[in-house]
């Protein structure tokens, strides 16, 4: 069966969960891939709840060991002269979260902006805005992780190089939660904590410093949401 047939099949018994409303109109968005490369009109036809379902159901796939998707060359070939994702992703930069992979995604299917930490700066907001505004996706999601080491820097006051800099936006996110024990990176519940309120403070952010994103998540042409990545299960928690 085809990895995306997979992901439609998974994204339909997934939306059974939901509203008769929200069911049948993720049904009906979720059919419109019907191919292995989303097309101008398929794009047109998703919306933002559609699209989550998609992602979740993705991930569902992958970590219950279902395997994911692995690009070949008639993708490439498909998608060369035009790309229509569905979703923008801002994760960290970790080896152990290969975006696309963890959603059972590949070429076409996601815009990804990756850096230590999933912080947003203009050059970050630049570019999902270019992904959401100029480009179509439906989504934004902040994808936070478990065991992150830039958050572990940022709770141990790392001073290094360019790092400073960079762990000066996870800061906020270390001031603002007050897990019991000790103010270490050794402390695992905090690092959790810090690692999701990040999540939290990136997304507020992004709504204060791009009215571009703000209007089109008020017009509900988009949602911005966060999700978590556990390391160890492979699987991610939507809020
Ligand atoms: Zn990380």
């Amino acid at each position: 069966m085809k990895p995306i047939i997979v992901i439609l099949v998974a994204c339909v018994l997934f939306s059974c969960g939901n509203s008769k409303t929200n069911s049948a109109a993720t049904a009906k968005n979720a059919s419109v891939i019907s191919d292995k490369v989303i097309t101008a009109d398929e794009q047109k036809q998703l919306v933002p709840d559609s699209v989550i379902a998609l992602l979740k159901a993705g991930n569902q796939s992958f970590y219950t060991h279902k395997g994911t998707l692995k690009n070949d060359s008639l993708r490439i070939h498909l998608t060369a002269s035009g790309q229509y994702p569905m979703a923008a992703v801002l994760s960290c930069i970790d080896s152990r979260v290969p975006v696309e992979d963890v959603f059972n995604m590949g070429i076409g299917d996601l815009f990804v902006a990756r850096v230590a930490g999933n912080i947003e700066d203009q050059d970050i907001l630049g570019s999902l805005e270019y992904a959401c505004n100029i480009a179509g996706a439906k989504i934004i999601l902040v994808l936070g992780h478990e065991h992150c080491g830039a958050v572990k820097s940022a709770i141990d006051n790392v001073k290094l190089g360019n790092i400073t800099a960079l762990l000066t936006r996870i800061q906020p996110a270390v001031d603002a939660v007050k897990t019991p024990g000790k103010r270490s990176s050794k402390n695992e519940a905090l690092v959790h904590d810090v690692a999701r309120k990040n999540v939290e403070l990136t997304i507020d952010k992004m709504r204060t410093d791009s009215p571009i994103l703000n209007k089109m998540e008020q017009e509900k042409k988009i949602k911005i949401v966060g999700g978590m990545y556990d390391l160890d299960s492979g699987k991610i928690t939507f809020f």
